[in-house]
């Protein structure tokens, strides 16, 4: 069993003078004090063990000691994006049942109108700031819930993820140990903190190893530039890295300092990797994880890192490739990723049946397609919903995207099936130019014939301003689907 978040917090708090944030500084102690602080809060508000604890408000850094304050009562922490409207949050507060909602001023009037308990932060943090530090942790343990994050659920209800203790503190000591993570790293935090990457990749890596973080409160090219030569490691999403290789100021000097980028959380293109090793002489190290699993594999600290697969299993962590009769298909065949660990989550909140039907044998299903290199990489193919079927053939997304990302002048592509007459579905190329690009589809479609089967090159090439992207960068297939779901239906091809 791994050692729990608060026994770790702790730990570290007993060293002087250890530093948490370099913004401030706020050391490990005061991280303990101010999460003893709201702890006591939210007993005085009524809170206890196995209560949720709704949050939605703007990054800032009160969320993290609002998490760890909840982890010490029992409190099951429910951080929900704060870009999603009152009507949105509807279904998190008729579902979870929070006994209270944490939420910016300006989110008051709303939440209380649906009925739910709903505080200011303000006001939270002010009756924190007259309790006293000290605060008695019950006794926890391993399979206690700890979270419930919501699932994106593009598509469909959104589902409330359960995740224990367990699941976090064995993904937290998997990931510090691959990643070499001690009390000398300084994480610069960019990301969102509602999702797992944010919030639970990032801080737990930080306060398992003990280390320090600059905390921004977004991503900003500019800023992450500019706390480079302070920081030693950094995690983002793709687009974080293809945002910045937009910047002059990103050279081999600027990033003398660090040791360690990683990528995460949507798929991040070869072409990215190398124009990144070409400018700053790091290799980004892909890993690849998802709200039910935590991180599953993660590319070696030491060994290679291969583009475009998202590298080994974590210790601690099987993960299998089944085709469709559910037995694991042959070295190096397609199929659907299933996991299987101390770091897979406890279920759907409220939803046996959803979470019987995404388990086989004690495996959770990802509905991520992909396949094993020799060498044990594993690449992602895909999620099973976005495969195209096209003339009863399988079209993987990713080895299209893959294909279209080198060609010159393409900045970033997506590949969806659209309703076809003849072909069932036909595959359909997504496109956005590079500054200063022109990209002329058949051009485009020339140049995949010498890459691609036939069946496989799209039957459309458009070009577009832009991708749908969801704040963590992974671009919305959905809305591309729906958008172009008529493109064929006059039987133009
Ligand atoms: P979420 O639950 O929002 O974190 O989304 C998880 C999904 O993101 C996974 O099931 C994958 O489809 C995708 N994903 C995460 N990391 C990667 C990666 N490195 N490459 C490709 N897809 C990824």
């Amino acid at each position: 069993m791994s050692a729990d978040v608060i026994a770790k917090l702790k730990e570290h708090a007993a060293v002087p003078g250890r530093v948490w944030l370099r913004n401030g500084p706020v050391t490990y102690a005061d991280l303990l004090a101010e999460t003893g602080q709201l702890a006591n809060a939210l007993m005085a508000l009524g809170l206890r063990k196995g209560d949720r604890l709704l949050l939605q408000v703007e990054k800032c850094e009160a969320v993290l000691s609002l998490y760890l304050a909840c982890l010490r009562v029992g409190v099951v922490f429910l951080p929900v994006n704060p870009g999603y409207t009152v009507a949105e949050t509807e279904h998190f507060l008729k579902d979870a049942r929070p006994a209270l909602a944490v939420v910016d001023s300006a989110r008051v009037e709303g939440l209380a109108a649906l009925g739910a308990r709903t505080i200011p932060l303000d006001e939270l943090l002010a009756l924190a700031a007259v309790q006293g530090a000290g605060h008695d942790d019950p006794a926890h343990g391993p399979d206690d819930l700890a979270a419930i994050l919501y699932t994106s659920g593009t598509t469909g209800r959104s589902k409330g993820v359960m995740l224990s203790r367990e699941n976090l503190a064995s993904n937290a000591e998997a990931l510090v140990g691959l990643w070499r993570f001690t009390g000398a790293d300084v994480l610069l935090h960019a990301l969102p903190v509602f999702h797992t990457h944010g919030l639970f990749v990032a801080t737990n890596c930080v306060l398992y190893s003990g280390a320090s973080m600059i905390f921004q409160r977004s991503f900003s090219p500019g800023a992450v530039l500019a706390a480079l030569p302070q920081a030693s490691v950094m995690m983002g999403v793709p687009t974080f890295y293809t945002r910045l290789l937009g910047e002059a100021g990103l050279t081999r000097k600027a990033c003398a300092h660090m040791r360690l980028f990683i990528s995460g959380s949507a798929p991040l293109s070869p072409a990215t990797h190398a124009e990144w090793e070409d400018r700053t002489g790091h290799a980004i190290l892909e890993r690849y994880g998802m709200t039910e699993t935590n991180m599953i594999t993660s590319n070696p600290y030491d060994g290679a890192r291969k583009a475009g697969t998202v590298g080994l299993p974590l210790p601690g962590v099987e993960v299998r490739v089944t085709g469709a009769d559910g037995l694991e298909v042959p070295l190096g065949e397609a199929g659907a990723i299933e996991v299987r660990g101390p770091n897979v989550f406890r279920g759907y909140w409220r939803m046996p049946d959803q979470t019987a039907k995404e388990f086989r044998d004690g495996w959770f299903v990802t509905g991520d397609l992909g396949a094993f290199d020799a060498a044990g990489y594993l690449s992602i193919l895909g999620r099973a919903k976005d495969l195209v079927i096209s003339g009863g053939l399988n079209v993987y997304p990713a080895e299209v995207e893959a294909a279209l990302d080198e060609l010159p002048g393409v900045a970033a592509s997506a590949v969806i099936g659209v309703p076809h007459p003849d072909f069932g579905e036909a595959v359909v190329a997504c496109l956005v130019p590079a500054a200063g690009a022109a990209l002329d589809e058949a051009a485009v479609r020339s140049a995949l014939r010498e890459r691609l089967a036939a069946f496989k090159i799209p039957k459309r090439v458009l070009v577009l301003d832009d991708l749908p992207r969801n704040a963590m960068g992974k671009v919305q297939k959905a809305e591309l689907r729906r958008a172009y779901a008529e493109l064929f239906s006059s039987g133009s091809e």
